[in-house]
């Protein structure tokens, strides 16, 4: 195992500024990343889409698992997806050399210079944008993506302005390639709604007889509609080995939690029928019990709205949460695990207990819990 710096500040913070102390060592808690699990769910994109080209999406920190650690582990794909240009300048700054696409692109003149400078590749979703390319004085050339709004209605060109976009743009000097045009599905991740076959359909007859590539699918396209696989797929929360779907896991989908977020038991206190644990009293204890504090909380990550009979592994056995999720801890019901002992290993999500289970039991999804580990929790690379 190496140990590497926190979550957030992937390349920027030197090794020096880290504190010496190994990470799971420490009472608190610590990611651990599964680095070979990311080839492994590259290959699970290539099974499902082995004629497609594709787009890693990396934004958010690379969905809480490090920017530029995450565009390291997958090498291998053809174009990795951000949502900002800071993302993009970033992977730049850290050596990245493959093509990348800024999802949302440029809203200002100087953000479009930033993707010329950089050689980051915007994605074209409205007419101002058009514009501003137009109107720009700077000499390097571009690669565009053209987006169109076939249903979700957040970004995205319709009919008649994807067709002056594209006239426009191939008169212009300054777009060195028209790149692959793309759509965003709004609900493949329920299988069999016709609103995917309409967004599909619609799609087709705006953009069919343009020739250009295109690019559909975000995960549950990818498992779900294989119709859906163009010349591109831009999967983003499989390759971290989670499922779109909110009644399945990755494992559903043979793919491997690259994240198992792991702390320790750092207390133990015996319970009589009566006593309440934690904050508001929520949760009152109905037998002799045993109770274990394990050392993560909301600011690590965890979600506070975690309810009471929320699991977490605690050598690899489950026992359930009890009580409010505080800042550091969590309290734990040891009863039926009557030989944890303080400084056992305490799971909360990841191989062995699914991190969708989780996002239920908090009324969230996946996506939001991965995203939303701390800058705090120490990351632990195992290659
Ligand atoms: C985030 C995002 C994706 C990836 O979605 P997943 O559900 O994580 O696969 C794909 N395309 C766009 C436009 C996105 O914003």
């Amino acid at each position: 195992m190496s140990e590497h710096s926190p979550v957030s500040h992937s390349a920027r913070v030197p090794r020096a500024a880290q504190p010496a102390a190994p990470a799971c060592g420490l009472a608190a808690a610590y990611a651990e990343l599964d680095l070979p699990a990311f080839r492994h769910n590259l290959q699970r994109v290539r099974d499902y889409a082995p004629h497609s080209r594709i787009m890693a999406v990396i934004k958010a920190n690379g969905y809480g698992h490090g920017l530029v650690r995450v565009a390291r582990a997958l090498a291998g794909v053809d174009a990795f997806a951000v949502a900002r240009v800071d993302e993009g300048i970033a992977l730049r700054d850290a050596g990245i050399q493959q093509r990348i696409v800024v999802l949302q692109g440029f809203f200002r003149g100087e953000e479009l210079k930033l993707h010329a400078r950089f050689n980051l590749e915007p994605v074209i979703h409205s007419l101002f944008q058009v514009d501003l390319i137009e109107a720009a004085a700077f000499m390097e050339s571009l690669a565009v993506w053209l987006k169109v709004d076939t249903g979700m209605h957040r970004l995205g060109l319709d009919e008649s302005e994807f067709k002056a976009c594209h006239e426009r743009l191939r008169r212009c000097k300054r777009i060195r390639q028209l790149a692959p045009v793309m759509t965003h599905l709004a609900s493949a991740d329920k299988l069999h709604d016709p609103a995917t076959a309409h967004q599909l359909a619609l799609f087709d007859r705006i953009t069919g007889h343009y020739g250009e590539q295109r690019c559909i699918a975000n995960s549950a396209g990818v498992l779900g509609y294989s119709s859906a696989a163009a010349e591109w797929v831009r999967p983003g929360i499989m390759l971290y080995g989670a499922s779109p779907f909110a009644d399945r896991t990755g494992a559903d989908h043979g793919l491997k939690p690259v994240m198992t977020l792991k702390t320790r038991l750092i207390a133990s206190k015996r319970l009589k029928p009566g006593d309440a644990v934690g904050y508001g009293g929520d949760w009152v204890c109905q037998r002799p019990g045993r109770l274990g504090i394990a050392a993560v909380g909301y600011g690590d990550g965890y979600p506070h709205p975690a309810e009471t009979g929320t699991p977490v592994l605690v050598n690899g056995r489950r026992a359930p949460l009890v009580g409010r999720v505080s800042m550091d801890m969590i309290a734990i019901d040891l009863t039926d695990c009557p030989e944890a002992q303080i400084g056992d290993t305490v799971t909360l999500w990841g191989e062995g207990l699914p991190v969708e289970e989780i996002a239920r039991h908090a009324s969230t999804i996946p996506y939001a819990l991965l995203c939303g580990v701390t800058p705090r929790v120490r990351v632990v690379e195992r290659e």
